[in-house]
């Protein structure tokens, strides 16, 4: 009986040898519903199911390093891959300070320093420091709080990046757009 891993929740399942012997098209992951296009030779999977309806999200405005660490995250998100989806949203965050040019020998003083020089509010002060301290790995396993993100705690921090971004990127852009336009 042919059987795949789903690429959203990685269990296992199994498909009717007789329908799916040979088959190429979509399948709906009997754990998670999760609907992928695979493709199926003698009973063997070729490549991986690829999920469908999945968009990545690209914030235009923002330097192709840090969408290339939104992609990963949200990649990540998506197959429940959670360790790996907040470590990548803390990693944007830093480039985010980087690209602004935000000084400190620690994240946490680099978000501050992003805070003093007004680019980003209280309010996101407080959400910044939330997703690097989820995001943070420590020395040793033991010691950091990666063994216990959830897919919720994956899915809202991916979320709060992906609003910090475009807060950061694509508002003030959309802004000064709409601006000229009225001043033209
Ligand atoms: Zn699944």
């Amino acid at each position: 009986m042919p059987y795949l891993i789903c690429s959203k929740c990685a269990k296992e399942f199994y498909l009717p040898t007789q329908a799916y012997w040979n088959y190429s098209g979509d399948v709906t992951c009997a754990n998670c519903g999760a609907l992928q296009t695979v493709s199926l030779v003698n009973g063997e999977l070729q490549g991986t199911p690829i999920l469908k309806d999945f968009v990545l999200v690209n914030i235009f405005q923002a330097p192709i390093e840090i969408n290339k660490d939104l992609y990963e995250a949200q990649i990540c998100n998506a197959v429940l891959t959670n360790k790996a989806c907040v470590v990548m949203c803390r990693r944007a965050l830093e480039q985010v300070c980087n690209d602004k040019g935000a000084i400190g020998r620690s994240l946490y003083s680099k978000i501050k320093n992003l805070y003093d020089n007004g680019y980003i509010s209280a309010d996101d002060l407080n959400l910044f420091n939330e997703i690097r301290f989820f995001g943070n790995y420590g020395a040793h396993p033991s010691n950091d709080l990666l063994g216990d993100v959830t897919e919720e705690d994956s899915s809202l921090v991916l979320e709060l990046t992906l609003h910090m971004i475009r807060h950061i990127y694509e508002i003030p852009d959309k802004l000064r757009r709409l601006r000229a336009r009225r001043t033209k």
